[in-house]
């Protein structure tokens, strides 16, 4: 059978195994444009519909049962139903919760932040992470007194923050100067020629959504260089990466950015997103010390999200339990490179520590043009015999491994990987 009429008929098996999550997209779809609201959800020809989700399992509307190695696109790093966070939610819920006032959990989680990140002396909450980035590019921009910031192709940065093959339409109208990921030449041209212009720099230091594609440390070095000798901003987007250990990619690195900007999983699953460092820069946020800069939100400071990252920072992540998911996912990334490599399957696996993605090519992929050229078509059946083993990650190929993936998940899943083959 061609490559074609084989995901076809996994399409078809997987919509006839699903009749229930079929009736419930086709109402969807008469509500909500697409039948969702967050995009990155949707994959053909519907999503399966969660009715209970515990540990790292999912079950759906039509009884499958799916170990989750998808871990809400790295927001569920705690897990479906950690204890200390729904704790610590109901015990805030009891104080009342829209408050409109100020509270000490957030003190005390901007406390475990600040000890956490050696770069981030003072720290303000968002709802999510592409606000974290919205609010440190302003902040950067009025520190500077400069417009222009340099961002890399295949990054992401937020849903008005996407950076992939060509504009997006919905990204917000900065003065953007988009330069090749882990190309040092073009980023110190780009410096050279407008290096006085330059605000900031906004990097992750492994690109997440643009497919694990890690930052490599010396490119990332340069960028510290390039700021320095032109009075920019380097912002680390450690929003996925920070994960990487107690103090995100850049103590691994040993690089200091000037802002870093935080989500996902620190609020223990629930919404959120941060922006921190320098205290001069931050400073602009201070009246009492001149700062003009205004920061609303409404929900900037929910006790949910509060009293969950507390719980999250201070009784769940342990300096142990990071090190162990980032080795277990280590460990996986190379298992998964290894059945393809033995199997024959034109495939590889990028990524760091618990967060991996697998592509459509043989690979090496060291930077979105590897990618090029890559099949779609593979990843989606590896998509669908994963789903069919009783393992789901993200239909682009995704995995982020929870502290709840035990090592016993592991090697069942590494199983279903090896018995993978390609119909041709
Ligand atoms: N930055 C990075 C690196 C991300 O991966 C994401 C989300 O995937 C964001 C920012 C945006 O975060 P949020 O979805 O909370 O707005």
């Amino acid at each position: 059978m061609s490559l074609d009429g084989t995901v076809a008929l996994a399409r078809r098996r997987y919509a006839d195994g699903h009749p229930r999550s079929r009736d419930v997209a086709d109402r969807a779809r008469t509500v909500l444009p697409g039948g969702n609201t967050r995009s990155v959800l949707h994959f053909d020809p519907f999503p399966f519909r969660v009715e209970r989700a515990y540990g790292c399992e999912l079950h759906d509307i039509d009884g499958h049962r799916y170990v989750d190695l998808l871990g809400n696109y790295t927001a569920g790093l705690l897990g479906h139903d950690p204890a200390p966070v729904y704790d610590a939610v109901r015990d805030a819920l009891d104080g009342g919760w829209s408050l409109g006032s100020v509270h000490n959990d957030e003190v005390r989680l901007a406390e475990l932040l600040v000890e956490r990140f050696d770069t981030i002396e003072r720290v303000r909450f968002t709802n999510s992470g592409t606000e974290a980035n919205l609010m440190a590019l302003a902040v950067a921009t009025h520190h500077t007194r400069r417009r222009k910031i340099v961002v890399f192709a295949n990054g992401y940065h937020g849903g008005v923050l996407t950076f992939g093959e060509s504009a997006s339409p919905v990204t917000v109208p900065h003065d953007w100067h988009v330069c090749r990921y882990n190309d040092v030449d073009d980023v110190t041209a780009a410096f050279r020629d407008r290096g006085t212009e330059i605000a900031a720099v906004l990097v992750e230091p492994m690109q997440g959504s643009g497919g694990c594609i890690v930052g490599d440390p010396a490119f990332l070095r340069t960028l510290r260089a390039l700021c320095d000798t032109n009075g920019s901003l380097l912002v680390f987007d450690e929003v996925m990466t920070s994960r990487f250990s107690r103090g995100g990619a850049q103590h691994l690195l040993g690089i200091r950015p000037d802002l870093t900007t935080l989500g996902k999983y620190l609020a223990g699953g629930f919404s959120f997103g941060a922006f921190g460092g320098r205290a001069d820069v931050m400073a602009h946020f201070d009246p009492a010390a001149g700062g003009v800069l205004g920061h609303a939100g409404t929900f900037n400071n929910n006790v949910v999200s509060m009293s969950a990252g507390v719980a999250a920072l201070g009784d769940v992540l342990t300096d142990d339990i990071l090190d162990a998911t980032h080795a277990r996912g280590d460990d996986l990334r190379t298992a998964i490179g290894e059945s393809f490599t033995r199997n024959g399957i034109p495939m590889c696996v990028t990524g760091a520590g618990s967060l991996m993605n697998v592509h459509g090519t043989p690979g090496p992929v060291a930077s979105a043009d590897d990618l090029v050229g890559a099949d779609d078509r593979l990843k989606e059946l590896f998509f669908f015999h994963c789903l069919d083993g009783g393992y789901y990650l993200a239909r682009r190929g995704f995995i982020a491994l929870s502290i709840e993936v035990s090592d016993a998940h592991v090697a069942g899943f590494l199983e279903v990987v090896d018995r993978f083959r390609i119909d041709d």
